[in-house]
């Protein structure tokens, strides 16, 4: 499948080396970026016939294009998805959908309206293997029922950019698509935030940390810390307490090294290699569900249920009060 890439920053190029790489049956043949300059280097880690455009509707209407993946910023989602739409090819794009519950509803009638799935939205935690074995054993009912699940989304640090609201829309959107998949729920029902002591990391107007107190539909709790300046690593954990049983998701698994009167195990540094084997899984799926024109993995649907329980959560956090999630039922073109 040859492959249009639109966005080049970060996750652009590192999804650039391994659709060349790890997931087979791809090559990136065209990218771009609003700086010419940037999509120009990263073309260099495709193959060398890899061509750069300046416009989104020339790479999306290439024909040599047959697929695109989307690493732009999340305002900018919107009109490369509408355009992969109307040209009826399957599209990768990374998390949020968009910026927007508005937005991501546009893409989700624009989708139905050409009555093919086309869409994929990029939460790879549904492809990482400590979640998947966690839904396996949530699934076999052997623990019973999940009741509380307890997760931490800890980052070292960010830059001066990041606000408040990002603490939602950034960073807890992970636990707010995959938590409901892991549980066996449909949605979330109510949310409430939790804003006290800030760390003196955090730059002003800054509140770090967040706690993020959500029940789902079936009435499961969850109460999620993010704590973006933590310093101490990306630090992803999480726990199901059940009614027969409390599991936990295994962590990256390091040598533990004695030294000093001590045991010590590391922490992984960042987002990039705590989910490096996740990102292949999941680009893997997607290339291969894609060229059988299905989708497996999280729906446009989906981004649009996750885009309105952050906008309940964001509201939350200036409330101070708890807030429904209002989401509707799923229209039967997206039912599994
Ligand atoms: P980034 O490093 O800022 O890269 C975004 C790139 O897109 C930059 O080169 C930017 O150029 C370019 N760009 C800006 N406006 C554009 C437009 N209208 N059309 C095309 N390209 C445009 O950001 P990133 O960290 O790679 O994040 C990109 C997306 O991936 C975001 O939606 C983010 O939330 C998501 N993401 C997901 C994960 C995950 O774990 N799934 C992790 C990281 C990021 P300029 O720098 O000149 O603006």
């Amino acid at each position: 499948m040859n492959i249009g890439v639109i966005g080049c920053g970060s996750i652009g190029r590192e999804h650039i080396k391994r659709l060349g790489g790890k997931v087979s049956g791809t090559k990136v043949v065209a990218v771009f970026d609003i700086l010419e300059e940037g999509a120009k280097n990263a073309a260099q880690l495709a193959p060398a016939c890899c061509k750069v455009y300046t416009d989104v509707e020339a790479i999306v209407n290439d024909p040599a294009v047959e697929a695109l993946v989307i690493t732009s910023p999340g305002f900018a989602h919107k009109d490369a998805i509408l355009a992969a739409i109307r040209a009826e090819k399957p599209v990768f794009c990374e998390k949020p959908l968009c910026t927007t519950s508005a937005d991501c509803k546009e893409i989700v009638a624009a989708e139905m309206a050409a009555g093919k799935h086309l869409v994929q939205v990029g939460f790879m935690r549904r492809y990482d293997r400590g979640y998947m074995q966690l839904k396996e054993l949530l699934d076999s009912g052997e623990f019973g029922k999940p009741l509380i699940a307890k997760c931490t989304h800890r980052a070292a640090s960010v830059n001066d950019s990041y606000t408040t609201e990002m603490a939602v829309n950034d960073t807890a959107i992970h636990e707010i698509d995959c938590m409901p998949w892991l549980l066996g729920d449909d949605a979330w029902d109510k949310v409430q935030v939790i804003m006290g002591a800030n760390t003196k990391n955090a730059h002003e107007g800054l509140s770090d940390p967040q706690v993020m107190i959500m029940q789902t539909k079936k009435g499961v709790t969850v109460i999620l810390e993010v704590y973006v300046n933590c310093k101490l690593g990306y630090d992803i954990n999480c726990e199901i307490v059940c009614e027969d049983g409390v599991m936990n998701l295994p962590c990256p698994s390091f040598p533990t090294i004695r030294k000093d009167h001590k045991v010590s195990t590391m922490i992984e540094q960042n987002w990039i290699l705590r989910f490096i084997d996740s990102y292949d899984v999941e680009l893997q799926d997607w290339v291969d569900n894609a060229a059988k024109g299905t989708v497996s993995g999280p729906t446009a649907w989906d981004g649009y249920i996750a885009a309105l329980t952050s906008d309940a959560l964001v509201k939350a956090q200036k409330s101070g009060q708890i807030e429904k999630v209002e989401t509707g039922g799923i229209p039967d073109f997206y039912q599994k």
